[in-house]
């Protein structure tokens, strides 16, 4: 076997088809949100980000960075150890407590990010219920798909958002086998939103327990930002409710909130969580500031909302594809992936906006895009100069611009 030319040629081929990844080199600025500096060969210059997660500007925002500062200074940089061995940091303890709270649970457990939460939550559930099957929305996050992989429990693929076809694949199981519905709430590259109350009345009728990942919605949604699931007064019906501390809480790491004995479960049995060393205390300190702060403020989230429509609005009356969303999520599609690459490259160097071409696997083929996350911080000028830029380009390349 010749091992580096298999790795070339794999690497090869992803370029071939234009959709190898090429990491955009930045520099945040604290306080200057949007705004970061790209690093390249060509020279160092400000870029505006038009496609951060960071989608309430909640890592800049200075109670949180306090936080952070206060607790590094006070318990050093790292947390020693796993939450069994020496590394429970009272932060930690704080920070689940406060994670219940927002989303109306008994308790809450961490793990080092999102996509570990889903994994190994999915994977010690569907892996330990004697068993299980799992059903799983046909548009689910990697992160739910391999924890479901790696359980190798029996998978049910139902189609996307469509309560008659989980209905139906519901019916055709064993009543007393388990069963998991695994879904989120809002879809990140649509925009689009699961009809949870459908999904919970089902779940009931035939006995599953449900799993939603509301990743792309708690901080953004609902009274206290508890989610689409806390918009919509349904927390109580959702067996578990998984989300992120690196999106819109703007840090890092990530969370379940359930029932105490399904997460007394997860805490005991899940290998994702135990051997592995729990997040610096600092990044607990800073999550729960910016929950805390999101918990009680409803202006990041309306103009993070008035900012989406705007900028909605601007491309559309452009002419400019924007596909529609119920959500924050403004999708620009393109439908081919080196097309899609020599947007995003001629917004970087000649526009200094920098958007990450959406392609396969993260969407379908055929679907790749512009994925914009407008947020609080961008300006009317900022979306007047997107799409403007925009329109030249679409002009430029002959693209179709709607009359
Ligand atoms: C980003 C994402 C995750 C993973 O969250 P991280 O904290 O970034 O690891 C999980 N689910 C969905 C739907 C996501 O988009």
């Amino acid at each position: 076997m010749d091992y580096e030319k298999f790795f070339s040629t794999a690497v090869a081929d992803l370029k071939e088809e234009g959709r190898y990844r090429v990491f955009a080199d930045l520099e945040r600025k604290a306080g200057q949100f949007p705004s970061a500096t790209h690093y390249s060969d060509k020279g160092n210059r400000p870029v505006t980000v038009w496609c951060s997660n960071d989608y309430l500007g909640m890592g800049q925002n200075p109670k949180v960075i306090a936080a952070m500062h206060e607790a590094l200074d006070k318990c050093g940089a790292g947390a020693g150890g796993t939450r069994n061995i020496s590394g429970n940091n009272h932060y930690h303890v704080l920070l689940e407590r406060e994670l219940a709270d927002w989303h109306h649970k008994e308790a809450a457990l961490l793990f080092t990010s999102g996509y570990v939460s889903n994994w190994a939550a999915l994977s010690t559930l569907a892996g330990k219920l004697p068993n299980c099957v799992v059903l799983s929305d046909s548009m689910n996050h990697a992160s739910m798909i391999e924890g479901i992989r790696h359980s190798k429990a029996e998978k049910i693929i139902f189609k996307h958002n469509d309560a008659a076809d989980l209905e139906a694949r519901l019916k055709e199981i064993d009543p007393a086998r388990p069963k998991i519905i695994a879904f989120e709430s809002v879809y990140s590259m649509d925009g689009d939103v699961a009809p949870i109350e459908a999904f919970c009345d089902l779940a009931d009728k035939y006995n599953a327990i449900t799993y939603l990942d509301e990743v792309h919605a708690v901080g953004l949604y609902g009274p206290r930002g508890g989610g689409i699931a806390d918009r919509d007064n349904l927390c109580h019906r959702l067996d578990v409710i998984e989300g992120t501390l690196g999106k819109a809480v703007g840090v890092v790491g990530g969370y379940i909130t359930a029932t105490a004995s399904l997460v007394d479960f997860i805490r005991s049995y899940a290998s994702g969580f135990i051997f592995t060393t729990s997040l610096p205390p600092a990044v607990a300190a800073g999550a729960l500031a910016s929950i805390q702060h999101l918990k009680q403020s409803s202006f990041e989230r309306s103009r993070h909302q008035d900012r989406a429509s705007e900028t909605r609005r601007q491309l559309k009356e452009a002419g400019l594809p924007v596909q529609h969303s119920d959500t924050h999520i403004v999708p620009v599609m393109v439908g081919d992936p080196v097309l899609c690459r020599q947007i995003t490259d001629t917004l970087m160097t000649r526009y200094g906006i920098y958007v990450q071409p959406i392609n396969y696997p993260t969407v379908p083929k055929g679907t790749e895009r512009l994925r914009l996350t407008p947020s609080p911080v961008h300006s009317d000028e900022d979306i007047a100069y997107l799409t403007r830029a925009l329109k030249e380009i679409w002009q430029e390349l002959n693209l179709r611009i709607a009359a």
